[in-house]
């Protein structure tokens, strides 16, 4: 993050933390994970306990050139040259350093808190106010009880406006963020459901959010929606906005929708006022109406206000990952450009190790604050620091300071029409491609000539989802059981590598594929965690053997395969994977072969067994209870004597999804993940416990017919209209994965968040839904499933399970993978 500068003397003294210095430094930098370390000589590592021990990578921040550690204990590892400052709370710490820093600055605060929109209200009001102010705020969605400090460090002498939102999740998280932001003007957004669970009801979490504002002297907010806390509205003034009651400050009586674009007028101050907005759905148009509310707190002109509203451009705090030509990876970030979402975009460039080459396109970027020269300054040493190999330059400012881009292959354009007519002599191939400009550079159409093309269908992965549900897993392990994510069949149909490498970043212990073939990809595209493999063909040991990946033995076939294929190679204790058959009968040792095996096992330096493990058949089913704790006991009979024979302890390891948190008792030393991490688990309601559903499948209407009652449709006429009315045809057949079972009303699809059931048979790349009572038009989106429509939904419709569901979409749709 953008820098202020302390000596790690008086830091020592802010925090009040513990032990010599031993080393004079300059802290700029805060760091709070070992994986994205800039400028490490001015760094300082809090080591934090989150869901993994900050402690536990102190060593790899070291090795990346910390040397200032803030440390909750002593440490073992003796790092020579390194200030260990000691403190009781390293969290607390971090937010002592940062309250310290904002009580230095007089500025203007604005502290955004509510259910939704808090980063769209923060960049729209950003985008309104740049031109007078000099505005610092949260890098992306930055909102969080560490994302708060570090978001608070980049005040520096020169902003005279800050605008900061600030997220929590339960009680008791507010006023931490609050004595950071300090905010003299409140906003709250937009009262929703997200994060209810963390509360034990509405009003909790109202008045928890309310406590940004305290020592705020006004407070912005929708009057419809908090009618019920009138008595507990926390600053001494407010400002409402309201489109029901008169009695707002701001009251939006009219609302049309002229030439796409929204037009609204309402009441202030006795007068009539009016804006006009360039979007049209709810949420936009609740938050632009948030925003007109403020610059009329700010003493803006109504004219002016309408004028600035009009040019309000989306905001995407979204990196997109794709295939691009010549085997390229496109991410695409072609909507903000600022320093501190610069520096994101770089850390998860970095994270891809699919291509070797990793190259930047980068307009000029604007950001108030920094003279251009120090601006460029920063921003090719961040280029440098991340090593990219190759740089594209495009617009006047960054050409002008092209000397300090310290790299060999460099490139610059006036404009982004030069560099789309030169595209070609810059022969991309092969490499990990970050596009990233400023919105007036339009950078989507470089996106757009260096993706594959698509036709009209594809998958979008929702790679924040993901975590999420693989944290909601971690978080109901026992402490040390470890994480094995099973990403068989292009983990579940939604991609190799691309979800292997986010797992990998994530630090989960094993990956486990089904066949030798799907782990030699990942350890092709740079995957390193151990890799187990399910159902290995002895034809290819000699593959699994070279690529490092550790094979399920399940009988005493393959055993024998395997142990004359190491004594042929001269291979002693590698890595395997006993299974036993506990009821399943698909692999595995079964309960009379137990004794034969350890036999076996007793001198066999051939291998070394990594884990013991077996499988549940119906750990979701309460009716098959009684069996899973059959099978568990069968498995621990088993497990006992193979350790007794061989003398050494493997990891135990049975539970599947459903079994982590129906079955916790059987979490033995590690627990296999596979469902639950794309949100589905057939032991809950995932609306109930958190969970994201991580995939949405898409495609696009090519034509509408208008079709007279009985007329019909598609192959072998089964589909037919009741009424006059109009289908329309869309881009997606069983080919697609869309399977026929869904044809003939069966599947239902939504259009402009309306269902609507297919008519006829589904063809191999197409099929045809009803229209008839939605207003659609050629091009329009289709959505096949979503969060809302759901993947278990369409299992139940034809009579399956998700897992087929996903499974099923062909290699042919394409995916793109999301990162917010
Ligand atoms: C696929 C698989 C899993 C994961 O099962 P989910 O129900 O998707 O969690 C676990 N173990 C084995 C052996 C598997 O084949």
């Amino acid at each position: 993050m953008l820098s202020s500068l302390y000596s790690i003397k008086e830091v020592r003294q802010i925090i009040n933390g513990q032990g010599p210095i031993v080393r004079e430094a300059t802290v700029s930098v805060l760091l709070t994970d070992s994986r994205r370390v800039i400028n490490p000589a001015e760094g300082l590592f809090f080591a934090l306990r989150g869901r993994r021990d900050g402690h536990d990578f102190i060593r790899e921040a070291y090795n990346a050139g910390v040397r200032s550690f803030v440390v909750e204990h002593e440490q073992d590892d003796r790092l020579s040259g390194a200030n260990f400052l000691k403190v009781e709370d390293a969290l607390q710490a971090l937010h002592t350093l940062a309250a310290y820093h904002r009580k230095r600055f007089d500025l203007q605060v604005i502290g955004i808190t509510g259910s939704n929109g808090k980063t769209i209200v923060k960049e729209w009001l950003y985008q309104l106010l740049a031109a007078d102010k000099n505005i610092v705020r949260n890098p992306k969605s930055y909102n969080s009880q560490v994302g708060v400090p570090l978001s608070v460090w980049q005040i520096t002498k020169d902003n005279d406006l800050g605008i900061f939102e600030a997220g929590i999740s339960t009680v008791g998280e507010m006023d931490a963020l609050e004595n950071m932001i300090k905010p003299s003007i409140g906003i709250f957004t937009h009262l929703g459901t997200a994060h209810d669970e963390g509360f034990a009801n509405r009003r909790e979490k109202v008045l928890e959010k309310f406590k940004l504002f305290k020592h705020a002297g006004l407070m912005i907010y929708n009057y419809d929606q908090l009618l019920d806390y009138k008595k507990d509205l926390p600053t001494p003034k407010q400002f409402t906005w309201s489109r029901k009651s008169r009695e707002a400050d701001l009251y939006v009586f009219s609302e049309t929708v002229i030439a796409k674009k929204y037009y609204m007028r309402a009441r202030y101050q006795g007068k009539e006022i009016e804006a006009l907005i360039p979007f049209l759905d709810e949420a936009s148009v609740e938050n632009a109406i948030t925003c007109w509310a403020t610059m009329l707190v700010l003493g803006y002109e109504a004219a002016e206000i309408d004028k600035r509203l009009e040019h309000l451009s989306a905001v995407s705090m979204r990196l997109e990952l794709k295939n691009g030509i010549n085997d390229c990876t496109i991410i695409d970030d072609s909507y903000n450009s600022d320093i501190n979402s610069l520096e994101i975009a770089l850390n998860y460039l970095n994270q891809q190790k699919q291509h070797q080459t990793k190259t930047l396109i980068l307009s000029d970027i604007y950001q108030s604050g920094l003279k251009q020269e120090d601006l460029y300054r920063q921003v090719a040493d961040m280029v440098k620091d991340k090593k990219i190999d190759k740089f594209i330059g495009v617009g006047e400012a960054i050409s002008k300071y092209q000397d300090y881009f310290d790299i060999l292959k460099k490139h610059f354009y006036p404009d982004t029409q030069t560099l789309l007519k030169r595209l070609s002599d810059l022969e991309f191939s092969g490499e990990t491609i970050l596009i990233k400009g400023s919105r007036s550079f339009e950078f989507e159409r470089i996106s757009r000539a260096l993706s594959q093309k698509a036709h009209g269908t594809q998958m979008e992965v929702n790679l924040n989802a993901m975590i999420n549900n693989l944290n909601f897993y971690r978080s109901k392990l026992y402490p040390n059981v470890k994480m094995m994510v099973m990403v068989k069949a292009s983990s579940y149909g939604s991609g190799t590598f691309e979800i292997a490498n986010v797992l990998q970043y994530a630090k989960v212990d094993y990956l486990a594929v089904a066949y030798i073939d799907e782990g030699v990809a990942l350890r092709e595209s740079g995957i390193t965690l151990p890799i187990m493999v399910l159902n290995p063909e002895a034809a290819a040991f000699d593959k699994m053997v070279e690529h490092n990946l550790e094979p399920e033995i399940y009988s005493f076939n393959m055993l024998d395969d395997f142990v004359r294929f190491a004594y042929q190679q001269d291979i002693s204790h590698y890595p395997v994977h006993l299974k036993i058959d506990t009821g399943m009968h698909r692999l595995g040792f079964e309960d009379h072969e137990i004794d034969t095996l350890c036999d076996f096992l007793e001198d066999i330096r051939y291998i070394r067994v990594k884990s013991v493990f077996s499988h549940l058949v119906a750990s979701d089913a309460p009716e098959h209870d009684a069996f899973t704790l059959k099978q568990m006991k069968r498995y621990e009979k088993a497990y006992l004597k193979i350790e007794q024979a061989l003398g050494y302890k493997f990891i135990r390891h049975i539970c599947n999804t459903s079994a982590i948190i129906r079955w916790p008792m059987a979490q033995y030393d590690m627990v296999r993940l596979g469902i639950g991490l794309y949100g589905v688990d057939a032991a809950m309601p995932s609306h109930l416990n958190g969970l994201q559903q991580v995939a949405t499948l898409k495609t696009s209407i090519s034509q509408i017919k208008r079709l007279p009652a009985g007329e019909t449709i598609g192959y072998s006429r089964l589909g037919k209209l009741n009424k006059d009315g109009k289908i329309a045809t869309v881009r997606i057949g069983y080919a697609d994965g869309y399977l026929r079972a869904f044809g003939n009303g069966v599947g239902k699809m939504l259009v402009k968040n309306t269902l609507v059931p297919t008519v006829g048979n589904i063809a191999m790349d197409m099929c045809m839904i009803d229209v008839s009572d939605v207003d659609v038009k050629e091009g329009d989106e289709v959505i096949v499933f979503n969060e809302k429509h759901g993947i278990d939904v369409l299992a139940k419709q034809i009579g399956t399970i998700p897992y087929e569901i996903l499974t099923n979409i062909s290699q042919r749709v394409k995916r793109v993978y999301f990162y917010e």
